[in-house]
């Protein structure tokens, strides 16, 4: 079937498809195609996918992924915003016939919806996708809070996002994001990606992280409102203690200050912490250690 064909991804092909349709990269839809294929190829192994399973790419561009997507897995949703591509990849991907494209913005998606909507419930559903970089952060945490629980999700981000997800404590680019992603996935950088591997170049490197659903008992935060809070607040002046943004937050009054101490004593948190020092273990028992008073 792909025999005689050079991939989408490799770079004349791309070129060729650009030149056909008269199409320029928009910037302002983070559009810079993947033309290196054992990129492509890494990914998708990254991702494990099966041929039982669901993938769910965000932004297919001119096709790359999608096509080495359809591949392997059972079938194949790719949501692409621009409208001027729809008619591009109803050409680039018409020798597959497991592959839906969707004309949408994915951030307008309910996924729990769509999942149901299209009898996918109970099926493993992983989310690959080269992503617009301008939009990493709100799509990311969309698929690790949506409802469904998306098994796997390989993306490739900014170099920079991806070393903050991936932060142990202690870390410089340790912070509110990286505990956001790691109480509900184990994150893992598979590989760093030069600007190379792309037209046009991004001006930042990029790397495909791996986040795997961790299980539901290693997710045990009672008060998900709570615990967020208690981020957002501890790292709301990175550069100040923890005890300041919790008086911040709390109201700097003597007697927050005393119940401050007394959930950092039961934790094991210094009194001049930075919130870049704690883990994700301590934050957990600190949001039960409050709510208790
Ligand atoms: N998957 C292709 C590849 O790897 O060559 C293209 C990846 S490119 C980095 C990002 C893609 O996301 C573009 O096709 C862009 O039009 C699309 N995109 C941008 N914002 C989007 C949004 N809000 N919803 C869906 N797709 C979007």
């Amino acid at each position: 079937m792909t025999q005689n064909r050079l991939s989408i991804a490799d770079p004349i092909r791309t070129n060729d498809i650009l030149r056909k349709y008269k199409l320029r990269a928009k910037k302002s839809l983070g559009q810079n195609f993947l033309t290196n294929e054992k990129v492509l190829d890494a990914i998708v192994d990254a991702s494990g996918l099966k041929s039982d399973e669901i993938a769910i790419e965000i932004g297919p561009g001119i096709g790359a992924l999608t096509e080495k997507l359809a591949q392997v897995a059972e079938h194949v949703y790719a949501f692409e915003i621009d409208d001027k591509l729809i008619p591009v990849l109803a050409d680039t991907l018409q020798y597959y016939d497991n592959i839906d494209v969707i004309n949408q913005d994915i951030l307008k998606v309910d996924l729990d919806e769509f999942v149901k909507d299209n009898n996918l419930e109970g099926k493993t559903i992983k989310v690959v996708a080269n992503l617009p970089y301008y939009i990493t952060t709100p799509i990311m945490l969309n698929l690790i809070e949506s409802d469904y629980p998306f098994q796997t999700l390989v993306l490739m981000m900014q170099k920079e996002v991806a070393e903050r997800i991936t932060a142990n404590p202690g870390h410089r680019e340790y912070g509110s994001l990286s505990i956001a992603v790691q109480t509900q996935m184990n994150a893992r950088i598979d590989r760093i990606v030069g600007s190379k591997s792309f037209i046009p170049r991004p001006k930042v490197d990029s790397a495909v992280a791996v986040l795997d659903r961790l299980p539901k008992e290693q997710i045990d935060i009672e008060d998900p409102e709570f615990f967020n809070k208690l981020i957002r607040s501890a790292f709301m002046q990175k550069r100040k203690s923890l005890m300041n943004n919790m008086l911040n937050w709390l109201g700097r009054t003597d007697e927050n200050r005393e119940k401050i101490k007394k959930v950092f004593e039961k934790c094991g948190v210094a009194e001049n912490a930075r919130g870049e020092q704690v883990s994700i273990a301590q934050f957990k028992q600190m949001a039960v250690e409050f709510s208790k008073n």
